[in-house]
């Protein structure tokens, strides 16, 4: 068994390796060491905590990681980069739901955790400690249930409102910490069960008014809440590794979610109180097709437009991912390029189904990275450009974020595609994207429509290209 000091040390070498890794995930360039730092990190953590002495059955410990271990490296395989938003959204209520069940454990055998005295009486730090540990899991866990049925389409992404909604959120807020406050100064199971049950039910509560398109940013803000709910419990159980890394965990999933309130033009305070959203039209499920004209063309037509352009500004969306059309999209760039047009990438925050997500896919197709630029700082140079060429995008795109103040994502800063000299736009139909909305940039004169599947378009016109 490791001396204090050699714990001590160790945790902190975890946490300095899990610091490196947030901080490299900030890049595609540095993401994959970064998972590595990441996962040294937890290996080291977790070798450490196991030898600890109050660790005293292994067996139990070792059949859980290796069902866990199993299901996890099943569904690393298995689940399609599509559907990450879900599954990220799935691993966070199973989080809050370890830090209940420990409040739960603790509750039940106090002097084994050490958070008691001798009679079994809490300690007040502990009560505290247990309290929030336990209101901020059990609204992770239920509240990432709903995210998770949401964003799988298993109940509407509708927002689900009713009169007098913040109001009852505000009652059961007060009456959660009433019987927190009432825990702590009894720390008996009826305010234990009560604040659990109410905090349960909040978590519901504060995600059905949120609509689809708001989505991403109750991912991230989920994410945060899972880091907090890790943290308490880490005092329960007084490990600092699990401190450390839940308040990582927990201030970076803040500070993302602020970056992305942001992108999307919402508020913080809304997010945090469950209420926006709830007049955002939201994913109307195959759309509707519009009876304003529009011009299309067929792939060839595209290509013959792309090799006699100067600059072409690429603006990947969620249908590249579903086409998997990423590395048909690298051919592609590659012969512009030999071509001598210059080819650049045009990334929203919120493109896709998660933050990072096209980031990822152009990483997975070994697109350079100094093409790909992020939305500030390409904005200015659409006015510049040749050709945009809309790839499975539409909300990222769509003026109406600018232009009309009555729109759902109205304030949302989006890419300003509407400026390019031309626009070429793949998707298979005139269909909506998440947030429901009709877009006029496929209306436009200087617009052409390629209505095919993003893979089958990107190969056409790579074969043209030759
Ligand atoms: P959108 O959802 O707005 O649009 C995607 C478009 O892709 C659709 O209009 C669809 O049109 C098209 N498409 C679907 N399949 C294919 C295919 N096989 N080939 C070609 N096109 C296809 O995507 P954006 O990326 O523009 O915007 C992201 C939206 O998702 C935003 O509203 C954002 O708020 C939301 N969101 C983002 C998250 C994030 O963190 N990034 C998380 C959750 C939601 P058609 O059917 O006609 O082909």
């Amino acid at each position: 068994m490791l001396s204090i000091n050699w714990v001590a040390l160790l945790y902190l070498l975890a946490s300095i390796l899990i610091i490196f890794s947030l901080k490299g995930l900030s890049s595609p360039a540095s993401a994959r060491r970064a998972n590595m730092y990441g996962m040294l990190g937890m290996g080291i953590a977790i070798l450490v905590t196991l030898q600890l002495q109050s660790v005293q059955n292994y067996f139990w410990i070792f059949i859980c990681i290796g069902i866990g271990g199993l299901i996890g490296g099943v569904a690393a395989r298995k689940v399609p980069m599509t559907h990450m938003p879900q599954t990220v959204a799935f691993m966070h209520s199973l989080v809050g739901l370890a830090a209940v069940l420990i409040a739960v454990s603790a509750m039940a055998d106090p002097i084994a955790y050490g958070i008691a005295n001798s009679q079994g009486v809490l300690h007040t730090a502990s009560t505290i400690e247990l309290f929030l540990g336990t209101f901020i899991g059990a609204i992770t866990f239920t509240a990432s249930l709903v995210a998770f049925a949401k964003l799988h389409g298993l109940v509407s992404g509708s927002p689900v409102t009713f009169a007098g909604q913040h109001v009852l959120n505000l009652i059961l807020g007060l009456a959660m910490l009433g019987f927190g406050v009432w825990f702590c100064i009894t720390p008996t199971w009826l305010p234990f069960l009560l604040m659990l049950a109410i905090a349960l039910l909040l978590g519901v509560l504060l995600i059905i008014p949120i609509g689809g398109a708001d989505m991403p940013v109750i991912v991230s803000m989920l994410n945060s809440y899972s880091g907090w709910a890790a943290a308490g419990i880490g005092f329960t159980l007084n490990n600092h590794m699990l401190i450390i890394a839940g308040a990582l965990v927990g201030s970076s999933g803040a500070i993302l979610s602020y970056i992305m309130c942001k992108a999307m033009n919402r508020s913080l305070l809304n997010v945090l109180l469950g209420g926006f959203g709830g007049d955002a039209k939201t994913a109307v499920a195959g759309g509707q097709k519009q009876d304003r004209p529009v011009t299309s063309g067929a792939p060839e037509d595209a290509a013959f437009m792309l090799q006699n352009a100067r600059s072409v500004v690429i603006v990947p969306g969620y249908g590249l991912a579903v086409a998997r059309a990423q590395h048909a999209l690298k051919e592609m760039v590659e012969v512009l390029t030999k071509a001598g047009v210059s080819v650049r990438f045009a990334i929203h925050p919120v493109a896709g189904r998660m933050p990072g997500h096209m980031n990822v896919l152009l990483a997975e197709a070994d697109v350079p990275y100094d093409i790909v630029h992020e939305m500030d700082e390409i904005n200015p140079e659409f006015a510049d450009t040749d050709i945009a060429l809309v790839i499975g995008a539409n909300d990222v795109t769509n003026p109406a974020a600018k232009t009309d103040p009555t729109s759902p994502i109205y304030g949302m800063p989006i890419l300003d595609v509407i400026k390019a000299r031309n626009i070429l736009i793949i998707k298979r139909s005139l269909s909506v994207g998440y947030a429901g909305l009709d877009n006029d940039l496929f209306y436009m004169d200087k617009t052409m429509m390629i209505f095919s599947d993003a893979k089958k378009a990107c190969e056409k016109i790579v074969q043209s290209l030759d």
